[in-house]
């Protein structure tokens, strides 16, 4: 090895070190893993399982355009589940208009959703997953109305409606 090789890697080795820890977070955005056994599912058995609109949803953390969803208008009184496994996540009591589109809770059903940051806009966000299958739902933000002050932003490619 002559000695510019030598300078060369002795800079890059500290340089990749460095970059692989400012680009761990980034790693996040690949969909959560399902904490169950049952629900770690093969790319290919969730891609025969889902819509291709739903998979790139609940799997590689999408978002639908705004006012896409028929679910964003569902006034009906009900239960909305995961897409991915059927899961209870959101009960129709604890939704309302937020105006932004997309179908909107102010709760979600104890231990059924569970949450990690991502950094997709560079701004830090909370997402947030179906805590049995890991499919991705959508972001949750701190502008959502009493009592919570919650707004979960939620994808209806990314639930069933099930009406009471
Ligand atoms: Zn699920």
């Amino acid at each position: 090895m002559n000695q510019f090789l030598k300078r060369r890697s002795f800079i890059l080795i500290p340089i990749m070190s460095i970059l692989k820890i400012i680009l761990a977070p980034i790693q996040v955005l690949a969909s959560s893993l399902s904490p169950k056994e049952d629900w770690n599912l093969s790319k290919e058995e969730w891609k025969s399982r889902l819509s291709p609109e739903s998979y790139y949803i609940l799997r590689e953390e999408g978002t639908e355009r705004s006012f896409s969803s028929l679910l964003n208008n569902e006034k009906r009184k009900g239960v909305f589940h995961c897409a991915g496994c059927d899961l209870p996540l959101f009960l129709s009591e604890k939704k309302y208009d937020s105006g932004t589109g997309w179908p909107s809770f102010w709760d979600s059903i104890q231990g059924s959703i569970e949450t990690k940051v991502d950094f997709k806009l560079i701004v830090p966000r909370t997402e947030y997953h179906c805590s049995r299958c890991g499919g991705h739902q959508g972001h949750v933000f701190n502008d959502g109305p009493p009592p919570t002050g919650k707004r979960y932003c939620n994808n209806g490619l990314a639930l069933r409606f099930v009406p009471e």
